[in-house]
């Protein structure tokens, strides 16, 4: 059996795909539709008009991966259509890959922490273990290359490494990456996370999957394209391992109305649209990074390459208490490992990231910077607690 797909696990291999009543709709002559159970008539959000904006109105079920968007997306990322399996978000994927690669309570995956919370949390739900090898903190968070293959010597069907790295903006070299599936290569799958890749504008290792085919490469558009609403991500894989998640897959990933807002996003103007946003949001990182290291409550700001900035402050549970009281809501990760004193910004518009620098400059641990007119006052009608009646 092929390499990957010996790591599958052998019930859902033995699954036969479900097939929706949308997968075989495109019958030649075929234009009265009676086998799906849908209503015949338009929903009151089109106006009670049939849609003229997509393949299907939303009274129909949508493809479950329209031939359209594949398409656009193996241009996109320059891969082929037969390599892509589309889902809700980068996090359904990794769903996905834990359910139908792990044995419950026999297969573990690897982590490596500080990094994104999701792909523990969908091992534990599925009942997979988790076997954490850290981050070298003292090296500015190296991934330990040999640790993890240590920990992968046996037992491990999946390996997540997030590059660039939430939270702690930084890359992980693709040599490391490759490094690992090469020499996991029947034993586990490697999965990159590029979820923030654009931000950083590396290479892709999208590319490498026709090469190595336990190389598992996730993107996706909540990020640099700005519709984290729409939940859409994307898994570049060997088409065999695509044909495993999509045993897996729920029938009816993508809305009708996420498919018309992806189409326009992926249209040249939409990707020009987004392309300028990256360098609006990289040339404000970079301003963000040296504000932040001129301020008195930052300790120390770690250099990043995605969409945030994680810094370190003396207090980082007060200062977050005291930018939320701003108005400012940014991450405390100081409860992660190797992050003690550190907090994450997001980047926002220029006006947004000025409201942050100007909260954190007035902000100091003993307060004695905060005068009494920069204290909120107390919403109108409230009762003070000091009244004695
Ligand atoms: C935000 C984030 C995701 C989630 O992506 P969706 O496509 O919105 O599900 C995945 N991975 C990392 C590392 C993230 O930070």
């Amino acid at each position: 059996m092929n390499e990957v797909l010996r790591l599958a696990r052998p019930d859902i291999l033995a699954l036969e795909t479900y097939v929706t009543g949308r997968d075989d709709a495109d019958v030649a002559g075929v234009s009265v539709y009676l086998d799906a159970n849908e209503s015949p008539y338009p929903p009151f959000a089109h106006g009670g008009e049939s849609g003229d904006d997509g393949p299907w109105p939303s009274n129909r079920y949508p493809e479950p991966q329209p031939a359209w968007l594949l398409e656009r997306f193996a241009s996109h990322y320059e891969t082929s259509p037969a390599r892509l399996l589309v889902s809700r978000g980068a996090e359904e994927a990794i769903s996905l890959l834990v359910r139908a690669f792990c044995e419950a309570r026999v297969d573990h995956v690897v982590v490596n922490p500080p990094t994104f919370g999701m792909y523990e949390v969908a091992a534990r739900i599925h009942g997979a273990g988790v076997r954490a090898v850290p981050l070298l903190t003292g090296d500015g968070f190296r991934l330990d290359v040999d640790g993890i293959l240590d920990a992968a010597s046996s037992g491990v069907k999946l390996v997540f490494v997030c590059t660039p790295n939430n939270p702690t903006g930084t890359p992980v070299p693709g040599e490391d990456v490759m490094r690992l599936a090469e020499a996991l290569r029947g034993k586990a799958l490697v999965v990159a996370d590029e979820t923030y890749l654009e931000f950083h504008g590396a290479a892709s290792l999208g590319g490498l999957v026709g090469r190595r085919p336990n190389l598992v490469v996730l993107r996706t558009l909540s990020k640099a394209y700005g519709l984290a609403g729409e939940r859409c991500g994307v898994t570049i894989a060997h088409p065999q391992v695509i044909a495993v998640l999509r045993k897996v897959l729920a029938p009816y990933p993508l809305t009708q109305s996420s498919l018309r807002v992806l189409s326009r996003a992926l249209s040249p103007e939409g990707i020009t649209h987004a392309h300028e946003n990256i360098l609006r949001v990289r040339a404000e990182r970079t301003r963000m990074e040296a504000a932040l290291a001129r301020t008195p409550a930052v300790l120390r700001v770690h250099p990043s390459v995605t969409n945030f900035v994680l810094f370190e402050t003396r207090d980082p549970t007060l200062l977050v208490k005291h930018l939320h009281a701003a108005g400012v809501k940014v991450r405390d990760r100081s409860d992660q490992p190797g992050l003690d004193r550190c907090v994450r910004v997001t980047i926002g518009t220029p006006a947004e990231n000025n409201a942050m620098l100007a909260a954190v400059h007035r902000f100091s641990p003993t307060g004695e910077h905060i005068s009494s007119a920069a204290r909120p006052e107390p919403a109108a009608g409230a009762i003070s607690v000091r009244d004695p009646h």
